[in-house]
């Protein structure tokens, strides 16, 4: 994914196949979107089929939800599928957090 200007360089990479595969939307427990905003996280989101892997920063989380978004992550999970001009179509997708290499929140 292409990185504007002022966002940082990801460290995020996507997990080995074998994880990817073996993901259960029940291992995103009952974190909601505000959670991973006030933890820090970033939700990466890896599709199944081509691994492709896509990064929803915190200040992408807060556009996208808002920032005390009670939506559970794993609700995202099933509404989710490798869409877009990149994407293969699949609806088998696997997101697991990661910790933001950017400033967050923005004005600390
Ligand atoms: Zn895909």
């Amino acid at each position: 994914m292409p990185l504007s200007g002022s966002e940082p360089v990801s460290t995020l990479k996507a997990p080995p196949k074998k994880a990817l595969q073996a993901f259960q939307v029940g291992q995103v427990g009952r974190d909601t979107v505000a959670d991973y905003l006030r933890k820090g996280w970033s939700l990466a989101i890896c599709c199944k089929a081509c691994e492709r892997l896509v990064e929803w920063t915190p200040p992408e989380l807060a556009r996208r939800f808002g920032d005390g978004s009670q939506v559970r992550v794993s609700a995202l999970v099933e509404r989710l599928a490798c869409a877009g001009d990149e994407g293969c179509g699949a609806r088998e997708i696997a997101v697991f957090p990661h910790l933001f290499d950017g400033k967050w929140p923005r004005d600390a």
